[in-house]
């Protein structure tokens, strides 16, 4: 078999960890299984270069920041190859530039366009294990990019789809994919299986236990995705197609995404095309947005709220000062102390007052919802910071998920 197995951060978080996922990866060599290993930086050392930088701009060069960032997965690639020569192995350790990993220039959340997997393969061949720096890859004018935060689940997933691997294993610090953080919600259940379109939402919506561009691919590239521990040798969550799953669940998870903030323009000219110009503009410059409301026009205006990723705040500011100037929009207001949490459920396709139950258990808590967004198997709520982890109990609680 040939196995993708990534270790995130925790899994590499200091010397003795390192040494214990070369012992694992050898095990794994010894029972005859090609191998690919993709790391991140250790645990806390992409955060730390971000603060660096920080302490001499607030709003350091895309193309600068990747270069400091990817030299983080550099180090555990590099650390853990060394590891396994001296167990014994013949590993390389490999950029993202050297295996092949092509993407375009949006610095800092470049997409991977596409992999040329031949000197991957070649390796491979030779019988030696391929140790890759996870979270990078290189544009057409040769500099480095990152591919957004958690990126790393992503050169993994994009790698086993290149080298159509039979398995791509994503080693992290729990034990799988759970109905809501366990960190947050101790009785919260671990699942076995859970569709990439459950997955998918469970991401986007914040579950940060896979980045979301990663089950995107995965269920695009059809990739066999198991997330389990690096601290045990427990079973982990098979993500896989919906087909696969006898019986859905009505909900499968909750997720809680704390990094957005929300935007409220006021006296935005109720004219035709004014709503495209402005998220045209954002779009433009990679500004994601998230649950928009837009209230009824009075006075011949009218206001527009949106959330978008604490990240990207500074950007949609620029933007947003742009059509203040203008006089397109009066005023203006940030506020990021919100939060957002999400039902998800493929059963929900099915079922009618599954979103009724999410808005009964916030008024049950005393919680005001201040924006709602729903999709066909998603009902999320935007609401005060404050009350995030009530909302994740509640919530869990008023499905039964640990039923
Ligand atoms: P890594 O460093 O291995 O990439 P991350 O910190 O990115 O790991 O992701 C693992 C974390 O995701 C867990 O420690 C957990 O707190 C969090 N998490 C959030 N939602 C879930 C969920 N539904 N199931 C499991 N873990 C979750
Ligand atoms: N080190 C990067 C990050 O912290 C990528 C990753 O860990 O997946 O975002
Ligand atoms: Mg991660």
């Amino acid at each position: 078999m040939l196995i993708v197995q990534k270790f995130g951060g925790t899994s590499v978080g200091d010397l003795q960890r390192i040494q214990n996922v070369a012992h694992r990866v050898s095990e794994n060599k010894k029972a005859g299984n090609d191998i690919v290993v993709v790391v991140s930086a250790m645990s806390g050392e992409t955060n730390k270069l971000v603060g660096y930088a920080e302490h001499f701009s607030k709003n350091p060069s895309a193309p600068e920041m990747d270069m400091l960032l990817s030299s983080g997965e550099r180090v555990t690639a590099s650390l853990l190859a060394i590891a396994l020569q001296e167990l014994g192995h013949d590993a390389v350790a490999m950029t993202g530039r050297k295996a092949g990993i092509i993407t375009d220039t949006a610095h800092t959340k470049a997409r991977i366009e596409e992999i040329n997997p031949s000197v991957m393969q070649a390796i491979i061949k030779e019988g030696k294990i391929i140790v890759l720096a996870g979270f990078q890859g290189v544009n057409a004018n040769g500099d480095v990019t990152t591919l957004g935060r958690g990126g790393s689940d992503l050169s993994a997933v994009a790698v086993a789809g290149a080298l159509k691997a039979d398995l791509c294993e994503i080693y992290t610090d729990v034990s799988g994919i759970y109905t809501t953080d366990p960190r947050i919600e101790s009785k919260a259940k671990k699942l076995d299986k859970i569709s990439y379109d459950e997955m998918l939402e469970l991401a986007s919506m914040g579950a940060k236990v896979l980045q979301n561009r990663s089950v995107e691919m995965a269920k695009k590239l059809n990739v066999n995705l198991v997330t389990r521990t690096s601290f045990s040798n427990e079973e982990g969550t098979l993500i896989t197609k919906e087909e696969n799953i006898m019986e859905a669940p009505l909900v499968s998870g909750i997720a809680l995404d704390r990094n957005q903030a929300r935007i409220s323009l006021m006296g935005v000219k109720d004219k035709p095309g004014i709503a495209s110009e402005i998220f045209t503009k954002l779009a433009e410059s990679e500004v994601n947005i998230d649950v928009i409301i837009q209230n009824k026009s009075h006075d011949g205006t009218t206001n527009i709220d949106f959330t978008v990723p604490v990240s990207d705040l500074h950007h949609a500011k620029t933007i947003v000062d742009t059509f203040v100037k203008s006089g397109d929009i009066t005023d203006d207001s940030y506020n990021e102390d919100i939060c957002k949490v999400s039902v998800v459920g493929v059963g929900m396709k099915s079922h009618a007052g599954v979103a009724a139950l999410a808005f009964s258990t916030m008024a049950d808590n005393n919680i005001n919802i201040n924006m709602i967004s729903t999709s066909e198997i998603k009902v999320s709520m935007v609401i005060d910071e404050k009350y995030a982890e009530l909302a994740v109990r509640g919530l869990h609680d008023a499905y039964e998920l640990d039923k």
